[in-house]
Order: structure tokens, then C-alpha cells, then sequence
């Protein structure tokens, strides 16, 4: 799970804190979030989804074939596979016959159960590891949430934030917003049991359909141990899950060693639609090879400090972000701020903890 900090928009807020205020049953969308559905190629639809506060929700596709209609990722809210089901009926009454899950992480299979529930017949397709971390994770964690929501509340009352900034008009409202939106998804999602993948692969599966083919492919490690990329060579489209995720790639709990190599590996495909996990669809290979090299620099250097035997303090010291940040794109203080967050110090600590397997017990956080 990714809990983000964005802007906000006022409208939003309005509605989100209207429909919660009316105390009728929870539906959606989350407050401060959107979706829009892309014909990426005939019958190939992208479901890209943004939201402006709140918890990070991840892309979907689904694939309409001759006589079945294929699934990627379910999104991280009950709405979303209320709201799939809705854009797949409104296009085909075909069954959903698979759904896919690129990796474990909650925000692209909360909507397993959902999904199943409207299309009985369907199995869940995912790597064996993806499996294993489903099932390991356990069921729906609210926590994080709660403690936001907490923190929040405190910032609100007190009128700063805990690292005691004064809060303007807009950070407030952005807060409220976030605070909506983590209210709605603990609403939204209590009782969803997490349905991890029934099918499952190590390297590759096609699934043949028509004139169409779909391979499900596992290319190596990256941001999970389980990351698959679902691609459609006639239509040159590959959903490549989280080892690629727009503006700024989520640095926590990765492999940062072997993500490279498993984004070259990916690079070599003929495409020429990427559907990322979450953020932007992508036509060429300029955003990957921007990552590639964020990710090889910043492996590079942590593997460099640690060599010097800096500790975790020192090690983020010694990484250069300002030139990390430069080199990838990022101009403003306040996207910065949010590589820093997103990815920057997640990614230092996982390379720092993947280059010292004993202190492996210590570590903690989130990721999506
Ligand atoms: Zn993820
Ligand atoms: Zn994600």
C-alpha cells in the first residue's frame, strides 16, 4: 500500500464529505479519485486510474475476445471492481474468464473477490511467489489507515503538521480530502477477503484466443518477487504492473539489484502502448529507460557507501538525490518532495537492507 500525499481539488472534497454525510450505503468512487477507460487497440481497454489525495490505486485492463473477456489487476478498492464490472458490461455481455494479477500488492487485487462474485467461472492467474504473498499478508490491514486518518485529525485540530509547518487553506483541505478518502476505502473494503491467484505461473503462459494472443510473461525480480507483464504482441500492448509506475516509481520493499535487468528484458518487446501500474500510459520507451537508469544509480551508490561501511544514516547521505531527481526530470521543489517520499528514501533503504541480509529483521514499512 501507498499512502500519498497531492493536491486536492475542492469539488471533490465537497461531494466526497456530501455522499459520506448521507450515511446511505458506501458505493464510489473513493473521494478524490477518477477513472478513465482507454481503447488502447480494438478491444483492448486500459482503466487508468488518479486520484488527488489518499491511497494510491493501481491500473486495470481487460481484454474483450471472441467469446471471454480477460482481466488485468482489480484495483484497490471494492468500488473499482464494481465500477470494471459496470465499463466491461456497458461494452459486452462475454464472461470474465481469467483475471490476472501482476503482483500481490492490495491495490491491484482487492477487486479479486468482487470480480469473481459477478463472473463464477473465472480463475485468478498470477506467479507462484504472488500467490505465497497473498496468502502470507493475510487479510485486509486497516491499520495504516486508521493511523493516518489519526494523524490527520491531529494536524487539523492543532492547525500544523507533526513536523510543526503551519498549515495554509489548501494544505487543509488537501488533508480533509485524504482524510475522506481513507475513511471511504476502510468502509469500502471491510470484509473483502484478499482471493490470491488459483492458477498459478514460475516463467510463462499464452493464452491463445482468435486471431489474438496473450502471453503472460515473468521477465525476473523488481518491485515485487512475483511482477508479471501481460503482453499482446499483434497489438503491441504490455500492462507491466509496478516495475514501471508514473511520475515516480515506488522505491519501497524492491529489489533494486535485478529491477533493471528485468526492465531491459521488458525493453526488448515491440510495443508500443505500456499501461503502467499506476500514472500515464506510456507510447515509447523514454519513461522506462529514464527509470532504468534512476534505479542503476541509486543501486550503484548505496552499494558504493555500504562498501564503505556507512550505516543506513550515512548511506542516505551519501546517495545524491538533487542529481537523482535532476537526472530523472524532476524540476519543482514540490515534486521533490514526493520523489523523495514515493521513491527516494523507500529505494535507499531496501538496497540498504538488500545489501545487509542480517538486519533484514528490522525492516518495516509499506509498500505498493
Ligand atoms: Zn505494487
Ligand atoms: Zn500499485
Amino acid at each position: 500500500m501507498q499512502l500519498v500525499k497531492h493536491a486536492s481539488l475542492a469539488t471533490l472534497l465537497a461531494a466526497a464529505l456530501s455522499s459520506l454525510s448521507q450515511g446511505a450505503v458506501v458505493r464510489g468512487p473513493a473521494p478524490g479519485s477518477s477513472h478513465e477507460v482507454v481503447e488502447v487497440a480494438p478491444g483492448v481497454y486500459a482503466v487508468i486510474r488518479h486520484w488527488d489525495a489518499g491511497s494510491a490505486d493501481g491500473n486495470s485492463m481487460f481484454i474483450i475476445n471472441d467469446s471471454d473477456v480477460i482481466v488485468v489487476d482489480t484495483g484497490g478498492y471494492a468500488a473499482d471492481a464494481r465500477s470494471l464490472i459496470a465499463d466491461i458490461r456497458k461494452r459486452t455481455d462475454k464472461p470474465v474468464r481469467y483475471i490476472i494479477n501482476t503482483h500481490h500488492h492490495g491495490d491491484h487485487t482487492t477487486g479479486n473477490e468482487a470480480l469473481l462474485a459477478a463472473y463464477p467461472g473465472a480463475e485468478i492467474i498470477g506467479h507462484v511467489t504472488t500467490r505465497e504473498l497473498a496468502i502470507t499478508d493475510g487479510p485486509l490491514d486497516f491499520a495504516a489507515f486508521r493511523k493516518e486518518i489519526a494523524r490527520i485529525d491531529q494536524a487539523l485540530a492543532t492547525g500544523k503538521t507533526s513536523d510543526g509547518e503551519v498549515l495554509t487553506p489548501q494544505h487543509r483541505e488537501h488533508l480533509e480530502l485524504a482524510k475522506a478518502n481513507f475513511s471511504f476505502y476502510i468502509g469500502d473494503n471491510q470484509g473483502v477477503k484478499r482471493i490470491p491467484p488459483t492458477l498459478t505461473i514460475t516463467d510463462d503462459l499464452v493464452l491463445h484466443r482468435a486471431e489474438r494472443t496473450i502471453e503472460v510473461r515473468f521477465f525476473g525480480e523488481g518491485h515485487t518477487p512475483g511482477d508479471v507483464v501481460v503482453y499482446l504482441p499483434r497489438e503491441r500492448v504490455a500492462a507491466v504492473g509496478d516495475l514501471v509506475v508514473q511520475p515516480v516509481p515506488f522505491g519501497g520493499a524492491t529489489n533494486l539489484r535485478a529491477w533493471p535487468e528485468t526492465l531491459r528484458a521488458i525493453r526488448k518487446l515491440d510495443v508500443g502502448v505500456i499501461i503502467p501500474g499506476h500514472g500515464d500510459i506510456q507510447r515509447d520507451f523514454g519513461y522506462v529507460d529514464r527509470q532504468i537508469a534512476l534505479l542503476e544509480s541509486t543501486w550503484s551508490q548505496v552499494k558504493k557507501a555500504v562498501e564503505g561501511g556507512a550505516n543506513l544514516d550515512a548511506t542516505r547521505k551519501a546517495v545524491d538525490g538533487e542529481a537523482l531527481a535532476r537526472a530523472f526530470g524532476i524540476v519543482s521543489a514540490k515534486d521533490r518532495e514526493e520523489f523523495d517520499y514515493t521513491y527516494l528514501d523507500p529505494a535507499v533503504e531496501a538496497a540498504f537492507r538488500a545489501l545487509h541480509p542480517t538486519s533484514a529483521l528490522l525492516m518495516s514499512g509499506m509498500a505498493d
